[in-house]
């Protein structure tokens, strides 16, 4: 086995595909090709096992085994060694397969004589259908090729399978007992909001009809020209995305850098080569590129994986010269696995009521987009492609994190209902967008908006926020390898100035580290990353990303103000040496002639309770203070703000919490330090109303609570509020949530 070269693969595959194209039931025809298999690789076993309803291996093809294990043997998904590639959709090539700890042995396969194996996953559109084996009598070691070999014959099958529907929906169907009644699936909420619509889904998979090819000059020719369009395709959106506000164009610049990437397009080169066509190639190197990503435990990195399949559908669009999207309904709830932020742009937003997916993550590209376009989210849908079908009418519940598929007319009411309570209830936010955030006994209270990617920037007008109190430049790179050079971040920062309108803006350099970093930005693996090598601890170590970010900050707010704050200050002494890499770059930037920013403003996060103790001296020194209370909170509580399980069992109303507060509040209100809050609270009527009572005048929060906060604002009388919470910070209660929320009710403020 181990002689076998490129061309034997190559004269492997064109066997397959006469096997394939010929005639005989889907069963005849695998048989054929296991036996092909075994025989071309000189093995003496080799077996298909197809993934049936309930996580099942089923033995579904064999040549070497005993033939009367067919269709009776099944492995559960993490049973045995086929169970195992099947649950990690991961390759495994052992000599001596018996002494592997997963080994299981099935006696009426007749295997006792086999010692080694290798067996890869089948995979369609990323997901596992079955496993291939290979087993020899001898201990025989494999290596990466002939793995990698047994893969592109694996994904050739995979397509057989999934053409001839060995494994039908309505089995799954049946094998869940309860066909077509009115299901719940439960999710997580990444964007709140009601739809009601049908079922569309998004075809993440190109039905590939042509796999196998004599000729790999003209394959590589077709993939060449099909990567121009590509890459033409993504200009375009680029270019439609800068005329329209600029909305869209840093995702878009990330997506271009894929698209460009030389090791997934040399993979594509390497399968053609081997005997595909650039569709399968294309499909094959995407399987590959997926399963391995899926291992990787960085969400970040694994978001990468939804701009891979993105381009990848693409790319395969325009080799099947197919159109993407049939006529969508004006009433569309959108149901795929994952999806790319560009595939979600090409949609009609108007016709779109709601999107499930069964991937996704909040810091997604398309949930970017999602939020923008204002589109409700329920993501990590378990089994929502297998459950849902095209046209099942669905009430999307973005509240609840939950979709109730073929709800039954009393319930579409019922929704219906809340819905126009919900548009009624923003109609009241639209109302009050125009005026002021006063309280009700004229203390005016600055609400701004949290940014991150130039999409936000849109809310501004949308809300008639201030300006923005937090943009966190990070946003953009979260994805990218390394950062962008000072002239690409120049012009983005320009794009968010020219983009806010004159409204100001303060810039938080980057705060990467922790939940927020390219994999290949962190040196080693730390096992407390939120309170390790992270954000200005980062930057002023490596002086020259702050440099530059510095620099680039400095050019793009010339002639007008800079207003800029350094995130996770521990001490005075980082501020200071933040502070002189600023002064430093200015003194540069006027040296080489440069127009200088005519304001300049500097600040601190105050997310680190070191600081707390130190706050007479960094008031004296920053301009301005931003408490970050998402942090704050996890460092005075100790407790992950990242992990369910502790992150709720302590409350920002509670007196600790509130009284820290007020410490911040009074000590800043005496050194005459401007103050602001831009942590989640900030932008939560009941908690917002807190705030002010302890002095807060500037709250910085997403674009969804300004409505709700400036309503609240409206019907509050601050003198009130502060007396009454005044006398709550000395009580011994955990919360007193519940009291602010009597008092709310007591005084008809307005709390929604
Ligand atoms: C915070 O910590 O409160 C904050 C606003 O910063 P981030 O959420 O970006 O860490
Ligand atoms: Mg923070």
């Amino acid at each position: 086995m181990t002689s076998f070269s490129a061309a034997d693969l190559r004269r492997m595959l064109s066997h397959l595909r006469d096997v394939m194209a010929g005639v005989g039931t889907v069963q005849e025809r695998l048989d054929k090709t296991v036996t092909l298999i075994a025989h071309g690789l000189k093995a003496d076993v080799c077996s298909c096992y197809v993934m049936r309803a309930g996580e099942v291996l089923e033995l579904f093809s064999t040549f070497g085994l005993s033939q009367t294990a067919v269709h009776m043997t099944r492995l559960r998904v993490g049973e045995g060694l086929v169970g195992e590639i099947a649950a990690h959709a991961r390759a495994i090539a052992l000599a001596d397969a018996w002494s592997h700890p997963q080994f299981v042995y099935r006696p009426e396969t007749g295997e006792d004589f086999f010692r080694s194996l290798m067996g890869v996953p089948m995979l369609q559109a990323g997901r596992v259908i079955g496993v291939l084996v290979v087993q020899t009598r001898d201990q025989r070691p494999f290596n990466d090729w002939e793995v990698e070999m047994l893969e592109t014959v694996a994904m050739v099958i995979a397509e057989l399978i999934t053409a001839s529907q060995v494994v039908k929906r309505e089995e799954l169907f049946q094998a869940e007992g309860n066909a077509l009644l009115a299901m719940r699936l439960t999710g997580a909420s990444l964007h709140p909001g009601m739809g009601i619509g049908v079922a569309v889904m998004h075809k993440p998979h190109v039905r590939i009809g042509r796999l196998i090819s004599d000729d790999p000059i003209i394959e590589e020719r077709r993939l060449q020209n099909a990567l121009d369009a590509l890459r033409r395709e993504v200009d375009a959106m680029i270019h439609d995305a800068h005329a329209d506000a600029s909305l869209y164009g840093d995702i878009l610049e990330v997506y271009r850098m894929f698209a460009d990437d030389r090791g997934w397009i040399s993979r594509i080169s390497e399968a053609i080569g081997s005997g595909l066509t650039a569709e399968a190639a294309v499909q094959r190197a995407h399987d590959d590129t997926r399963a391995r990503m899926q291992q990787m435990t960085d969400p970040i990195l694994r978001e990468r994986l939804q701009d891979l399949d993105d381009l990848a559908n693409r790319l395969l669009n325009i080799l099947s010269g197919g159109g993407m999207r049939s006529e969508l309904p004006d009433n569309a709830i959108l149901v795929c696995r994952s999806i790319g932020p560009t595939e979600l742009l090409d949609y009609d937003r108007k016709k779109l009521r709601g999107l499930v997916m069964e991937e996704g993550s909040p810091t997604m590209h398309a949930i970017v987009v999602a939020k923008a376009l204002d589109i409700p989210v329920v993501a990590q849908v378990e089994g929502a492609l297998q459950r849902i079908d095209a046209f099942d009418q669905i009430v999307l519940d973005g509240n609840a994190g939950q979709i109730i598929l073929r709800p039954s007319e009393e319930f579409v009411e019922a929704a219906t209902a809340a819905m126009e309570a919900r548009a009624r209830q923003r109609e009241s936010y639209a109302a009050v967008k125009h005026l002021p955030s006063v309280t009700a006994d004229g203390e005016a209270i600055t609400l701004n908006l949290n940014a991150g990617f130039l999409i936000d920037l849109q809310a501004l007008s949308e809300t008639n926020a201030t300006g923005i109190g937090l943009y966190r430049t990070e946003m953009p790179f979260l994805s990218m390898t390394k950062l962008p050079d000072v002239r690409t971040q120049r012009a983005l920062y320009r794009q968010v100035v020219e983009a806010s309108g004159g409204k100001p803006v303060t810039f938080r350099t980057l705060d990467v580290g922790g939940d927020k970093i390219a994999a290949s930005t962190m040196a080693t693996a730390e096992d407390n990353p939120a309170m390790g090598w992270r954000s200005i601890r980062l930057t002023l170590d490596r002086p020259s990303l702050l440099r530059q970010q510095l620099r680039a900050l400095i050019a793009a707010t010339a002639g007008g103000t800079l207003r800029v704050m350094f995130p996770m200050i521990a001490t005075v002494a980082e501020f200071d040496e933040a502070r002189f890499i600023l002064d430093r770059e200015l003194a540069r930037h006027g040296d080489d002639g440069g127009d200088a920013p005519k304001e300049i403003k500097v600040g601190t996060m105050l997310e680190v309770p070191s600081l707390l103790w130190q706050l007479d001296a960094i008031a004296r020194r920053a301009d301005f203070i931003s408490v970050g209370s998402n942090d704050l909170m996890q460092f005075v509580f100790a407790a992950d703000r990242g992990n369910t399980r502790v992150a709720n069992r302590y409350d920002t109303l509670s007196p600790a919490f509130l009284r820290m507060l007020s410490y911040i509040a009074t000590h800043c209100a005496a050194a005459g330090t401007e103050l602001s809050i831009c942590g989640e609270m900030a932008g939560r009527p009941l908690e917002a109303m807190a705030l002010i009572a302890l002095g807060f005048r500037n709250l910085s929060m997403s674009a969804s609570g300004i409505g709700p906060v400036r309503a609240m604002i409206r019907s509050l009388n601050a003198d009130e509020a502060a007396r009454y919470v005044g006398g709550l910070l000395n009580t011994e209660r955990l919360s007193v949530r519940q009291d602010l929320r009597a008092f709310a009710r007591d005084h008809n403020i307005v709390l929604q």
